[in-house]
């Protein structure tokens, strides 16, 4: 039987059109498109649907309502497919690759984010390689979980970054190896790929993550104290610090650590991620790292700030106390992190 393949189209360059001001998503023009190009009609290719969003976005505009949408829709032709893909924006693909995982719980099917530099409607696109590719995995694979494809990677979602702006490999996985490569052959690694029976229910169900206040603060050389406790007032409740190397910042810097340590007793929970792409955070390396640990804040390991603030987001859904969150925070949920004592 030929396999199904549900594309939900959200917008991004892929499907956008040359207008007087710039590329722009317009209604219908990506159907348009496909419908010319005899290879999406080859045999060799999975039957597909594709659901156009209203309005397209680039992808800037996205909110997390944006990512509850997207979740909503696989949850809802879930059972009628037997896999997805979400045509997204690459701007921040990575943070809705992140979110994704924590709101599918039991996913056991397999969920691609692609896009591409150039649009779809241009000659030296890769637009047609990045879809057509991910349409075949998604069909071929049972992958149970989701990914991102780009420029012949397959990358875990929750480990993916945006680290160039005009190549076509424009993502990375730093702290975990791709889970395929395409070339001649498309060679999947196993190995890497979460397991099919991995304890959770076999059911997907849908958890919306909390909308309430989180943010990001990366640290610089000079960065106000003042500044930062204002930014740490109600209604904020997670901050992700992406602070420098290992997790270090300006112990020296009192009023910044006081700070710091007022909101986490007011039950802040302020995560420490790396300012690097490589590497993994250790708070208890550096005087300057174990001071943020004394101010209350924890380590995000290895997880990308995409995947943190989409955690945050998600742990905050559950009801869980602050102590709790912290505790979780450092824990692999969806092969978000690792930590090096348990490698
Ligand atoms: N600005 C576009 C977006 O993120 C960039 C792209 O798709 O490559 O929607």
């Amino acid at each position: 039987m030929k396999k199904r393949i549900y594309v939900a189209y959200t917008g991004g360059t892929i499907g956008m059109k040359r207008t007087e001001s710039g590329y722009a998503p317009e209604p219908g023009y990506l159907t348009e498109q496909i419908a010319t190009m005899p290879e999406f009609d080859n045999p060799a290719l999975p039957a597909f649907d594709l659901h156009e969003y209203a309005p397209l976005l680039d992808s800037s505009n996205m909110t997390h309502h944006n990512w509850r949408e997207i979740a909503e829709d696989i949850a809802a032709h879930y059972d009628g497919y037997d896999g997805f893909i979400v045509l997204h924006g690459t701007d921040t693909m990575a943070y809705t690759a992140s979110a994704l995982p924590f709101m599918l719980s039991g996913l056991q099917k397999p969920v691609i984010l692609t896009g591409s530099q150039i649009p779809l409607c241009e000659v030296r696109s890769d637009a047609r390689e990045n879809l057509i590719t991910a349409l075949m995995i998604a069909a071929r694979y049972a992958i149970p979980e989701v990914c991102l494809y780009f420029g012949s990677t397959l990358l875990r979602g929750c480990r993916a970054t945006k680290v160039s702006a005009g190549g076509f490999d424009a993502f990375a996985s730093p702290n975990y190896p791709p889970l395929g490569m395409v070339g001649v052959d498309i060679d999947i690694d196993w190995d890497h790929v979460l397991p099919l029976d991995r304890g959770v229910r076999n059911r997907l169900t849908l958890q919306p993550l909390d909308t309430s206040a989180v943010s990001v603060l990366r640290l610089f050389p000079g960065i106000a104290a003042d500044m930062v406790r204002n930014m740490l007032q109600p209604p904020l409740k997670g901050l992700i610090i992406e602070a420098y190397g290992v997790g270090n910042g300006p112990e020296k810097s009192r009023d910044l650590m006081d700070a710091l340590a007022e909101a986490s007793a007011r039950g802040v929970v302020i995560v420490v991620c790396s300012q690097c792409l490589h590497g993994t955070v250790d708070l208890a390396d550096y005087a300057a790292g174990s001071a943020l640990a004394h101010a209350g804040a924890i380590s995000g390991y290895d997880m990308t700030t995409e995947t943190a603030l989409a955690k945050l987001r998600y742990l905050f859904s559950l009801n869980l106390t602050p102590d709790e969150i912290r505790a979780t925070m450092q824990t692999n949920l969806v092969g978000e992190l690792t930590r090096p004592d348990e490698e």
